[in-house]
């Protein structure tokens, strides 16, 4: 059958019957976009409840990177989860163990960890710890970042839908500019800005935000929720320079970015940057609740015994599956496969955004790309419309993708990272019939 050819018709009924449950018993709990009910998954495969078959392209949202149900990581979450589950207060082999692999893996300045359960943890507990170190109040982040739903994390979003009518939030938030440089507010062109908003701009704003008690900046080396924006080459690396000449911890939140999204393990590797604090999420578990934050001990050591805990931070199945995605990533080397494949899907899907004047931009670093859609190249206004048209198409073709973005118009392209070549191959196909009938 071609791929032009709607396969399934969507939702299937024994989807429709379990959604319809979802709105009556827990509505709204997914920003689930295409209406099908997951019943398994294995490597880059979903099954949905009717037994229609996808390749996925939302890795659950940029979390099973060793890919769906991989072998060895169920054999190690069956082995541990019949061993022991929850010791609190005390140290277990794995925690300690894949405490010192985190070290080991991050750059030689974060010589402490602190194992934690979700992305949000991490990130607050990375602006607590900054503030005791510092005693100093005031946090930077950027226009439309995302760092979590928590209250604090909710606070240093630069995004409006993540914080609309949950005021008042956390004092001392100051927001700088983010390099979104497809609609750069300053009208200016990457290649010749001088990076015009980070030297010419963010002075002024903290000049008319702060009250002079700057503790740190959080940044996401691309912006996930945002729409996967990547900043021009050498611009993390000027921010880093930039906030210690203003000595600021500088935080980086690598929760979507790590475990090798980017094609490298960490997205900081590209630039060898060295924040001061490191937040880890999502990828580290692959699917099992994990997360950790990386720190210079000197930073730690601010805080006192019992002062950041837990309850199921470092368990030891969190561990257990941490270890488990670090073998897989080091035996069948993940990230040169992000690198290798996504280089391939970006370059085809990059050809596609040439031909249809639609699909504004495809940009993209491994296995993270983001597909964004306007309405026409002149005006660039968003098209959430067709995005939307795009993943019901995409979805009764048996590609499985999701939306994201400031204005709802990205489509992302982000597979287990144990996609192969066929499966790429395939898949892109889809997409391009897609895009090319609209
Ligand atoms: N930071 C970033 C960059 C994220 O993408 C996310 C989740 N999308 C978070 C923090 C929050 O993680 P969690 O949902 O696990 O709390």
């Amino acid at each position: 059958m071609s791929t032009l050819e709607p396969k399934y018709h969507i939702p299937g009924p024994k989807s429709a019957e379990l959604l319809a449950l979802s709105d009556t018993y827990e509505p709204g709990c997914t920003s689930q976009q295409a209406p099908i009910v997951w019943d398994h998954a294995a490597g880059c495969r979903v099954w949905d409840v009717d037994g229609n078959e996808y390749i996925d392209w939302t890795s659950g949202v940029l979390v099973t990177n060793v890919g769906h149900c991989h072998p060895q990581h169920v054999e190690y979450i069956r082995e541990q989860a019949g061993r022991l589950l929850n010791p609190y207060d005390f140290p277990t082999p794995e925690r300690v163990t894949l405490a010192r692999r985190l070290v080991e893996l991050t750059p030689d300045n974060l010589d402490n960890c602190f194992m934690l359960t979700t992305g949000s943890e991490a990130t607050e507990a990375a602006m607590r710890v900054a503030r005791r170190y510092t005693g100093r109040h005031e946090i930077i982040s950027f226009w439309g970042g995302f760092h979590g739903r928590t209250y604090g994390a909710m606070s240093m979003a630069g995004k409006m839908g993540t914080k609309k009518n949950f005021g008042p939030l956390m004092p001392g938030c100051i927001y700088l500019p983010y390099p979104y440089c497809f609609r750069c507010p300053f009208r200016l062109h990457p290649d010749e800005c001088g990076f015009f908003c980070l030297e010419q701009f963010a002075d002024r704003i903290i000049e008319v935000s702060s009250t002079g008690d700057l503790a740190a900046l959080i940044i996401e080396p691309y912006q996930g929720g945002s729409g996967f924006i990547f900043p021009p080459d050498g611009w993390l690396s000027r921010l880093q320079e930039w906030a210690k000449e203003r000595d600021l911890i500088f935080i980086l939140d690598e929760v979507q970015s790590s475990f090798g999204r980017t094609g490298k393990m960490l997205a900081l590797e590209h630039e060898d940057l060295r924040p001061n604090l490191l937040c880890l999420g999502k990828g580290i578990g692959s699917g099992v609740p994990t997360a950790a934050l990386l720190a210079e001990s000197r930073l730690m050591q601010s805080l006192g015994p019992g002062e950041m805990s837990s309850t199921t931070g470092g368990n030891p199945l969190s561990c257990a599956a941490a270890h488990a995605v670090l073998d897989i990533m080091a035996e069948e080397n993940l990230p040169e496969n992000s690198r290798r494949i996504g280089e391939y899907m970006l370059g085809r899907l990059q050809k596609l955004a040439e031909e249809v004047e639609v699909l504004g931009d495809a940009r993209g670093k491994g296995l993270v790309i983001g597909l964004e859609f306007v309405k026409d190249m002149e005006s660039l206004e968003p098209a959430p419309d067709i995005t939307e048209e795009v993943i019901m198409r995409c979805c009764e073709r048996g590609l499985l993708v999701g939306k994201v973005g400031f204005y709802g118009n990205v489509i992302r392209v982000a597979p287990p990272l144990v996609i192969t070549e066929e499966q790429a191959e395939q898949s892109v196909d889809i997409m391009a019939a897609v895009v090319r009938s609209l």
